[in-house]
């Protein structure tokens, strides 16, 4: 089975230590994800590719109990559902992302926490891939380091 990207120009790395792709100001500085073509705060047009950090902070988070909306969401409906954590991962100062989560157990998760990009299944397409979609999980420390 092929892996996919949900969307192209989202991520880097299907295969290994994946980075999201967003872009900064070359004028003034600034990160945005996803890319944007003009700058939100000085209007600049001189954005440049910018590979964001792939560990961070959990700095908002919430669980998603039931299918967001059809369209945008693609994902699994009805009895595939299962519900999945949702958040703002807090990428180096520079950018907050939101983001799906691995886990949606209030136990697992912390504000504060470090957090780091992982790629996870999403659905099955026409063709048989796998579609795979970005979402953080927590850094475990110790034992299996
Ligand atoms: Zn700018």
């Amino acid at each position: 089975m092929a892996r996919v990207p949900v969307a192209e120009g989202i991520f880097t790395g299907l295969d290994a230590d994946p980075q999201l792709i967003g872009s900064r100001c070359t004028e003034c500085g600034i990160v945005t994800f996803p890319a944007q073509d003009s700058c939100p705060r000085c209007a600049s047009t001189a954005m440049a590719e910018h590979l964001l950090p792939r560990r961070g902070r959990l700095w908002a988070w919430t669980t998603q109990d039931f299918p967001p909306p059809t369209p945008p969401y693609t994902g699994p409906t009805g009895r595939d559902f299962v519900p999945f954590g949702v958040g703002f991962v807090e990428l180096a100062d520079e950018v907050k992302v939101e983001t799906r989560l691995t886990s949606a157990d209030p136990a697992a998760l912390a504000v504060g926490m470090e957090m780091e990009l992982v790629l996870v299944p999403f659905r099955t397409d026409d063709d048989g891939n796998q579609v795979v979609t970005f979402a953080f999980r927590p850094v475990t420390s110790g034992a299996s380091a």
